[in-house]
């Protein structure tokens, strides 16, 4: 069965992700990017986040930043990260690693301290790394490493870093409004989301949370342009939501959709229909005979890995099909050392959704179903 827009499947992967129809419905209107109509859209959505962010808005900015997440991030360490200071990076991960090479290319000092991906930090590390290198200025940390599932321990990670007084990039990508975490207790100076993630707008845009008194310190330290992020916030701000670039107009006026369903759901209920998905996601699929890539105690409610089964005669891309054909499409694996594929546990998604893809997932194990069929025979 071919997806077209009559026979929709859910995404059952973190970003983008299923959004609801009411959010993509409010792309069908065109907008003005200079008009003011639009702008104000703009606005309300800075404050909103920020508001979201429970932060104080004469002691935090937001700043929209074109393209996907990976953009933003960009656009944070590009602009933040002076020539003569040095970004420490703790990876876990994909996304961990992925802020080393963006550093690389920029042509930063970098010093990633690498853990496996399986198991949190080791903070004693990180402690004696910022105790003997007194040349690093930043320290950048993914909060869920999507990589995994992985929820970092944030609140400890910024005691440590801010014991030392370095300023604090999060990439809170896949976490922001879907786990509730304080910016301003765990005094975090940069943190960066996107639209289509746990806020379940859709894809085209990102957004940096920034300590104000950081930021304005940042004028003239980008090497790129169009991911500048002190210029990006300089011309919002004195342009009341004017973007420096053409910007994704109907991807804005649907976040701004999403974030009134966040509101209405609430980020409380929105983390517990998250964790809901999670524990009978978890318990329908150990059931069927498959194990969790993580331990409970480190998992974050926003995606599950599992690992192949164990049947030679598995295939991924075959059980992908399979799934698709019954309408959830799944995410393939992303560690490096074993087999795994991932399920996506956010987005408009329900636990009722959750068991009909159990079901689906049952009926799809065409592994087993030769074996007991050979077995009869
Ligand atoms: C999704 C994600 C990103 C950004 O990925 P894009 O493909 O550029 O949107 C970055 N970090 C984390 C942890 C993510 O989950």
């Amino acid at each position: 069965m071919k997806h077209n827009d009559e026979n929709p499947y859910l995404l059952l992967t973190p970003g983008p992700l299923t959004t609801s129809l009411s959010v993509r419905e409010k792309m069908l209107t065109d907008w003005c990017t200079w008009d003011e109509d639009y702008k104000s859209i703009v606005q309300s959505i800075r404050r909103e986040l920020l508001e979201l962010a429970a932060v104080n808005k004469e002691e935090y900015t937001s700043v929209l930043m074109q393209g996907s997440g990976t953009f933003s991030v960009e656009s944070v360490i590009n602009t933040v990260v002076p020539q003569e200071g040095k970004l420490l990076v703790i990876v876990n991960g994909a996304y961990g690693e992925r802020m080393v090479t963006i550093s690389r290319r920029l042509g930063l000092q970098v010093e990633p301290i690498r853990f496996s991906d399986t198991v949190p930090p080791d903070l004693h590390l990180l402690h004696q790394y910022l105790a003997q290198d007194s040349r690093i200025t930043h320290v950048a940390v993914v909060h869920c490493e999507t990589t995994t599932g992985m929820k970092n321990p944030l609140e400890e990670i910024a005691d440590i870093v801010k014991k030392y007084n370095k300023t604090l990039i999060v990439d809170a990508m896949s976490s922001f409004g879907g786990i509730e975490f304080s910016i301003s207790d765990l005094s975090i100076d940069y943190m960066i989301s996107s639209a289509n993630k746990c806020i379940q707008g859709v894809p085209g845009f990102g957004f940096v949370i920034a300590k104000q008194s950081c930021l304005k310190k940042c004028k003239d330290q980008s090497r790129s342009l169009a991911l500048d992020l002190y210029d990006q916030w300089e011309t919002m701000e004195a342009e009341k939501g004017k973007w420096r670039f053409t910007s994704p107009t109907h991807t804005v006026r649907a976040f701004q959709q999403a974030l009134k369903e966040l509101k209405e759901e609430g980020l409380n209920q929105r983390q517990k229909r998250y964790q809901q998905n999670q524990e009978l996601l978890v318990s329908g699929m150990e059931k069927l005979g498959f194990t969790p890539l993580l331990e409970k105690r480190w998992r974050s409610p926003i995606i599950t890995p599992f690992y192949y089964p164990e049947a030679p005669d598995f295939s991924f891309s075959q059980f992908y099909e399979k799934l698709k054909s019954r309408g959830f499409v799944i995410y393939p694996g992303k560690v490096t050392k074993v087999n795994t594929f991932r399920i996506g546990n956010i987005g408009e998604v329900y636990p009722s959704d959750i068991n009909k893809l159990l079901r689906a997932v049952e009926d799809s194990m065409y592994w087993k179903h030769s074996r007991s069929k050979g077995e009869a025979q």
